[in-house]
């Protein structure tokens, strides 16, 4: 029997290897704008977290964005991403329920 590879990705905040669809990516656009990222596809620099704001909030304490997107993150940002992260949070969890595994890498 063959086993299908699944695909992990570490959460920057608490260090978790999870499946990708576990997780949240956040991304640095080639214009240097920091964004939640729902699709998983879009260009720039990416940092994955768990679906969960206790899993943000911890990035947020620990200032895991910079470290992962390399790049100063302010307060600003911060809490701007917060606040994304807690209305994507639903929606996130709902689309994981409908999906089937669709791993593209
Ligand atoms: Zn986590």
């Amino acid at each position: 029997m063959k086993v299908r590879k699944i695909p992990q990705r570490k959460c920057v905040a608490c260090q978790e290897m999870k499946p990708k669809k576990e997780l949240i990516r956040i991304v640095r656009t080639p214009e240097g704008d920091i964004q939640i990222d729902l699709t998983g596809k879009k260009a720039g620099r990416g940092a994955y977290l768990c679906g969960k704001v206790s899993c943000f909030k911890l990035a947020k304490k620990s200032k895991a964005f910079e470290r992962a997107l390399k790049v100063p993150v302010a307060a600003e940002i911060y809490d701007r991403l917060e606040a994304d992260f807690i209305k994507v949070e639903d929606e996130f969890l709902a689309k994981k329920e409908l999906e089937p595994d669709d791993d593209d890498e």
